[in-house]
């Protein structure tokens, strides 16, 4: 009997790679697809001359597609280590620093992490990157303008067990609660106690914290049967966490 094609027919390697264009990445974003993946790429090599070792964090910092969360305008300077404006005065992250945290948060974990919470969605870069490495991600955002712009950047994606919720992040969420994680992308004063009381026994919750002089710090909570035990680490720049909902 003869061998039926398999559908979509794919082309022979040798031949896709001859009808491909040529890296344009600097023409973000028409050149999307292998080019912003080359680009992408790129940056998680200089992540891993930063230090980055984790490979499942490797792996998820080259799969998300950064240039889809900030503004056209943007999209050019998406993939160099720097936060950019995303509007209501907010800034997503520097990927050198989602990388750190969320290499922070799966130390000694094997696998997937569990149901993570995260407060500050902001456009939802790093949602989008935790859901390739946890169970499920619950994440919050106080300002109902960017909580919809994240929606409508994540909605392509379909992350079926990242759920956006709108809310004061600075009382966690209880209903989704243990958390094997909790990573807040705003820093205040002090760890809130919602947060430490729906760490679950075992995880561990990684925030900047205000210190005593005018910087933040960035504070690796670890929950155990025993208490917690908190370590501060090196000097971070966040947007201040806020209260109540806007
Ligand atoms: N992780 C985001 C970073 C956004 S900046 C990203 O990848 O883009 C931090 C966000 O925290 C801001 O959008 C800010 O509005 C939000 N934020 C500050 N205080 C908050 C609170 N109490 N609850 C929820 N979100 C808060």
């Amino acid at each position: 009997m003869k061998e039926r094609p398999s559908f979509p027919a794919r082309m022979p390697a040798s031949m896709s790679a001859k009808i491909a264009k040529p890296s344009t990445a600097l023409n973000l974003p028409q050149g999307l697809g292998m080019d912003s993946s080359a680009v992408r790429l790129r940056m998680v090599e200089k992540l891993i001359a930063q230090g980055l070792s984790d490979l499942l964090v490797q792996q998820a910092m080259g799969a998300v597609e950064r240039h889809r969360f900030v503004d056209s305008g943007l999209a050019n300077q998406a993939y160099e280590d720097t936060s950019l404006p995303i509007g209501l005065g907010q800034t997503i992250s520097k990927p050198s620093v989602v990388a750190r945290m969320i290499e922070l948060l799966r130390k000694g974990v094997d696998g997937r992490l569990g149901r993570v919470l995260e407060i500050g969605t902001g456009c939802g870069y790093q949602a989008a990157v935790l859901s390739q490495l946890a169970t499920e991600v619950y994440s919050i955002e106080r300002l109902r303008g960017l909580h919809d712009k994240a929606r409508e950047n994540l909605r392509p994606l379909r992350l079926a067990t990242l759920h956006l919720l709108f809310g004061d992040g600075t009382l966690g969420f209880a209903a989704g609660a243990p958390y094997a994680a909790i990573i807040a992308a705003a820093g205040g004063e002090a760890i809130p106690q919602a947060w430490i009381d729906q760490l679950a026994v075992g995880g561990r919750l990684i925030a900047p914290v205000a210190g005593r002089a005018n910087g933040q710090s960035l504070v690796v909570l670890d929950k155990t049967a025993q208490g917690v035990r908190q370590t501060v680490l090196e000097a971070v720049h966040f947007v201040p966490l806020k209260s109540g909902v806007a």
